[in-house]
């Protein structure tokens, strides 16, 4: 291919003791975390909306967060964002978790809520608590250079209507749910596959008037797909390719080829009966790349202690079954300040599924704002922090490090129920 040799001087334009990448949930948790702990922070994000997936992508669900036996597992900054997610919006929390029957075979801990709301309320507080926001910003690169640990990025570019600027930065961490920075820092990274999806909103008459009955405004939305595929591949079409939404030609035809196929969905319906109230306007790719980190999560790795547990999880499909997520699926060994969280951690097949959806997507990201933080403060190496302090600090907001054996049940269940949208 063609090149040209493209050279600029750019304004260094702030230092921070840690700059996060991409305000998704896992980003928002990861800047909280880092602020918490006494850090100035900048968030850069590349839409105007923070949320990523679950506000943007319209993926307005929180996944089971107990084990399907009236314990909840994740909790920490995920319980937290669950609350505020609901906060001024409607909610889906099943009756018994709000009367306290909460137990064996009822519903789980889980809700729906309105994407818009929850994004709003995501600004609100960041700016309360002094988060350094960017939007409209997107991270193009990084500085990287030599020292004795490794490899270590003095910072990142960031392209916005002010033109390339730069910013210096003690700690990065990739939130943009693509690993963007770490494979630009040449950090190793795996290539996922991407099934055919896309989730819009839609309003009925009949809807509308089935809200209005029951009084509760969330009722009036109804999905509306593009492609349907569920993250097991189910309805992905049969000869169709897998995409990467890791080129911007794939982006761009994946779009595409959703819309049409939203289109081609409801233009035989009365025009007047139906209205999409909003598109997805983040693609909706579940593995596009992630970290190869010092750990790889495994599906096989449920009911297993890892002594560098950040917090017990829990599958959100099946009950019973139960992770933690060690924090060498954030990491690798040899680049001193980079850490990732969310879904772009650590995990093999499904286990990667169990890392990336909403509340692990939280508590990975609370947990390297915490571990930025302590990176800083002990001169270590991000790879190598004091894991019993790091585990110390995030127990004491809540996080349950490890599952109490228990829970484990003598004869697993497997009760595996596919909903199709995850
Ligand atoms: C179709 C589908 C259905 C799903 N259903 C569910 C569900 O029902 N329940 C559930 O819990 N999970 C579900 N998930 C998974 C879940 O939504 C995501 O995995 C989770 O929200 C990921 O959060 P994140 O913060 O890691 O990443 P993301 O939400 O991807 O956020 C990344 C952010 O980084 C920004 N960004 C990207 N690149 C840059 C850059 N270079 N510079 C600056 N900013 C950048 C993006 O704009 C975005 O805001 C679903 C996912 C999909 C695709």
């Amino acid at each position: 291919m063609k090149e040209i040799l493209f050279t600029k001087n750019v304004p260094v334009k702030g230092k921070y003791d840690v700059i996060v990448a991409g305000a998704g949930v896992a980003g928002v948790a990861a800047a909280l975390g880092a602020k918490r702990a006494g850090k100035n922070v900048l968030l850069i994000e590349k839409t105007i909306t923070p949320g990523g997936l679950a506000t943007i992508g319209l993926v307005n669900f929180f996944v089971p967060m107990c084990n399907g036996r009236g314990t909840v597992i994740i909790k920490g900054m995920a319980e937290e964002f669950l609350r505020l997610s609901i906060k001024y919006g409607f909610d889906s929390i099943p009756e018994c978790w709000k009367n306290g029957t909460a137990g064996k075979d009822t519903p789980r801990y889980m809700t729906r809520y309105s994407p818009q709301i929850f994004a709003l309320a995501l600004t609100e507080i960041m700016a309360e608590e002094g988060v350094d926001l960017r939007y409209d910003s997107i991270v193009t690169d990084v500085d990287m250079q030599q020292n004795a640990n490794g490899m270590h990025c003095n910072g990142v570019y960031v392209e916005s209507k002010s033109g390339t600027e730069f910013f210096e930065a003690d700690v990065i961490i990739d939130t943009t749910g693509d690993a963007d920075i770490l494979f630009r820092a040449g950090v190793p990274t795996v290539q996922g596959k991407n099934y055919f999806s896309c989730f819009g909103k839609l309003l009925t008459l009949d809807s509308c008037r089935n809200a209005v009955e029951k009084k509760n405004i969330g009722e009036c939305y109804r999905v509306c797909t593009g492609g349907s595929a569920s993250l097991y591949g189910h309805n992905h079409p049969a000869g169709m390719k897998f995409f990467t939404g890791t080129s911007g030609e794939d982006v761009t035809e994946f779009t595409i080829l959703n819309q049409k196929e939203m289109l081609r969905k409801i233009k035989g319906d009365d025009r007047s009966s139906r209205e999409i109230v909003t598109l997805p306007t983040m693609a909706n790719y579940r593995t596009t790349r992630r970290i190869d980190g010092n750990v790889t999560l495994q599906e096989s790795d449920r009911y297993r202690h890892f002594e560098d547990s950040v917090g017990a999880i829990c599958d959100f499909d099946r009950r019973d079954f139960l992770y933690e997520i060690p924090y060498g699926t954030m990491v690798r060994n040899g680049f001193d300040n980079l850490i990732t969280a969310g879904r772009t951690t650590s995990g093999e097949g499904y286990a990667w599924d169990i890392l990336r959806v909403i509340p692990p997507a939280i508590l990975s990201g609370q947990a390297s704002g915490v571990a930025a933080a302590l990176a800083i403060d002990s001169k270590r190496p991000i790879y190598d922090v004091d894991i019993p302090s790091l585990q110390k600090t995030l127990a004491a907001q809540d996080v349950m490090i490890h599952f109490d054996d228990s829970l484990i049940p003598e004869e697993t269940r497997e009760i595996k129920e596919d909903n199709g949208h995850v």
